[in-house]
């Protein structure tokens, strides 16, 4: 049994000098077979396993890490959720995810610290104008929250932003439940809620390869020797090309690094997230009162996570035009992370051409936010015979049929 989370289990921990807190989660060696195994301990494995233990009744699973849990992308992000995408079956999954956002700390007994403070997209052309028009009636049609702003307005939330930078402000699409959540704690919470259900959650286990027999998985090889499994789902973000070779089929993925950095702390200036694709800055700030300032990807492939000095110095220039009261101030850390990228900017939630074998992944530079939503509709599909409804549309299958749900603007450059 789990050890509660309360102000009593502080107080009592504090009176006994905090040598009585119990391990977040086991370490246990692996069993030989699973019901399910989950390759890659980010946020959406990690949730996958734990809805499949909560809420399917599947409690004998196993979620394999080659390093450590959360060290990926879920621990490198810029933390920005929001659900304000084009297409009705984008907005049935994020929204999917906003909603779980609001009730998580308390559903995981874990704060997440979700913060609904507010997101604006700047606007800096026509196009830009249009572009938010049409995604904000498409959102206000499909209930989720959306508001126009004139550049004034977009002042009143950032009294300090220069609305006349080389591409002026000419306006703003606001989502008032966006907001950002600390990314270290949802995989912490998640590996924590799913541990005290049973979940194995095996770290420096890394997934070398597969068992298949006439075409059905049957297992994976991996650094600790072969496990068994009746199922297989791999949530290994910008690696999933790799594992998809391994299986015996190609995923149409590029994945490239993808770079953040944060500021010094300073007192709360900014209480809102602000998004400028035209310019590419886009900035919040963390409760630590540090900027997080996301910046862009490399313009090649490759599977690095380590950031460069031409992105930096280009995103800071951004945000400096934009806010030229952050002129100087010091940055303390960036660094990269390996995205997942598709054609048409959305996930891939599917089955494999392999039986038993399903793949999440393809989130390119916006997973973080569809953490909640996309691993309770995983594990959904991956308990039952068919892809669950809100995930089916993201089947591998599209780039077949030419169903694609084109996010291009919407995900773009931002997140
Ligand atoms: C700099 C940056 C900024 C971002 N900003 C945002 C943002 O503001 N908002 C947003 O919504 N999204 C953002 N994203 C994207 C988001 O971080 C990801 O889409 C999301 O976190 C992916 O989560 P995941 O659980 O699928 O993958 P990950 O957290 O990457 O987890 C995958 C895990 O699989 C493991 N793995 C890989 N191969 C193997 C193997 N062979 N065997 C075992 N384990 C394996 C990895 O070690 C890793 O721990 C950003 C990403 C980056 C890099």
């Amino acid at each position: 049994m789990k050890q509660k989370y309360s102000i009593f289990s502080i107080v009592r921990n504090a009176i006994g000098y905090h040598e009585g807190w119990q391990e977040a989660w086991r370490s246990p060696d692996p069993k030989a077979h699973y019901d399910m195994i989950i390759v890659g301990a980010g946020g959406h494995g990690l949730g996958t396993a734990y809805y499949l233990a909560k809420e399917c009744g599947v409690r004998n699973v196993a979620v394999l890490e080659k390093d450590w849990l959360g060290g990926g992308n879920t621990g490198r992000n810029t933390t920005i959720c929001r659900s304000n995408y084009l297409w009705d079956e984008s907005a049935a999954l994020y929204d999917h995810s906003v909603d779980l956002w609001h009730g998580l700390s308390r559903e995981l007994n874990f704060n997440v610290m979700y913060s609904p403070r507010g997101l604006i997209h700047l606007a800096h052309s026509v196009h830009d104008i249009q572009e938010i028009g049409r995604r904000g009636n498409s959102n206000y049609l499909n209930g989720i929250d959306a508001e126009y702003l004139t550049p004034e307005q977009v002042k009143q939330w950032v009294p300090f932003i220069n609305l006349n930078t080389r591409y002026p402000v000419m306006g703003g699409l606001l989502q008032r439940r966006a907001g950002t959540a600390r990314h270290d704690a949802v995989a912490w919470g998640y590996a924590r809620g799913a541990d005290a259900l049973g979940v194995d959650i095996i770290q420096n286990c890394e997934v070398t390869g597969f068992r298949i027999e006439e075409n059905v998985v049957k297992g994976v090889e991996t650094s600790r020797g072969f496990i068994g499994a009746n199922k297989v789902g791999c949530v290994v973000a910008g690696h999933c090309s790799v594992l998809a070779e391994k299986a015996g089929f190609r995923l149409p993925i590029e994945s490239f690094s993808l770079q953040a950095l944060v500021s010094e702390s300073i007192k709360p200036k900014i209480d809102c997230v602000v998004m400028s694709n035209g310019i590419h800055a886009y900035i919040s700030q963390s409760d630590k009162g540090e900027l997080v300032i996301g910046a862009g990807s490399d313009p090649y492939n490759s599977y690095s996570q380590r950031g460069g000095f031409d992105l930096i110095e280009e995103t800071v220039g951004a945000v400096v035009e934009l806010y030229p009261i952050f002129s100087r101030m010091r940055m303390l850390r960036q660094w990269g992370g390996v995205v997942d990228v598709t054609v048409d900017r959305s996930p891939i939630l599917s089955k494999t051409p392999v039986k038993n074998l399903y793949f999440n992944c393809g989130w390119g530079t916006g997973g973080f936010k569809a953490t909640p939503g996309s691993a309770h509709v995983f594990a959904h599909s991956l308990a039952g015979e068919d892809m669950h409804p809100v995930a089916a549309p993201f089947s591998i299958d599209r780039f077949n049929t030419g169903a694609l749900v084109d996010e291009g603007a919407a995900a773009a450059v931002a997140h």
